[in-house]
């Protein structure tokens, strides 16, 4: 039987979620973001997620043992037997071990880590120029790519358009500068492994998305082999 294991890999801003949506629609695989999931069993309660609130409101890191716990817990259900599109996780190498280790357990393998490479100036631009309306966070707009009508006016309800303190350039440079120390050492050991997948995500979503979708098709048909 072939599976499609899949991580996806990229800084903040590459567009990893949208993708992720895109892929898990042409594959059928479950999108599985771990922050998603830590919420879920957070709210639902579970032995997990009550061990994870603990740290949480201790301001503590959930330890990665918990997080690997819930996503072992997650790739048994059904509608992740054939693969899956893991998000968020693995973050450093120490958990790309025990996401290893996991799936060792389960008699499973990771198929390809998708990496979308954006250079940071990209990121900057894309980042920095957003701004969002003070009466309702869903109008969003960008200085250069989306600008309003009016320069720092909604179009919807003409309140005030604010930059909101995480899309501050300086922030969004420590962000990446945490990303890149953590992110580096993983991709490297995902390409001395042969696993490493790379696009180059300085170009459209819709041209990102018909290359993953090409390697990755690829990829599954040498699964079947
Ligand atoms: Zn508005």
């Amino acid at each position: 039987m072939s599976e499609l294991n899949l991580i996806l890999l990229g800084p903040p801003g590459a567009g990893k979620g949208t993708q992720a949506d895109r892929l898990s629609d042409d594959f059928g695989l479950p999108h599985i973001s771990t922050g998603d999931i830590l919420r879920a069993q957070v709210a639902e309660g579970t032995a997990l997620g009550e061990q994870a609130k603990s740290f949480m409101s201790a301001g503590k890191l959930v330890p990665d043992e918990l997080i690997v716990g819930m996503i072992t817990e997650r790739l048994g259900e059904g509608d992740a037997r054939d693969g899956f599109l893991l998000d968020g996780f693995p973050r450093n190498e120490q958990q790309a071990d025990a996401l290893a280790s996991a799936l060792a357990g389960l008699d499973r393998r990771l198929t390809a880590a998708l990496l979308i490479d954006v250079p940071d100036d990209e990121l900057v631009r894309r980042l920095a120029g957003r701004r969002v309306c003070v009466k309702n966070a869903s109008h969003i707009y960008h200085v250069e790519f989306d600008p309003p009508k009016h320069e720092g006016v909604c179009d919807q309800d003409g309140a005030r358009l604010i930059q909101r303190d995480d899309d501050k350039e300086e922030t969004i440079r420590r962000r990446l500068e945490v990303y890149h120390s953590q992110t580096e050492p993983l991709i490297d050991h995902y390409d001395r492994a042969g696993m490493l997948r790379r696009f180059d995500g300085r170009r459209s979503a819709d041209e990102v998305h018909v290359h993953i979708r090409a390697t990755v098709a690829t990829l599954r048909l040498e699964e079947e082999l």
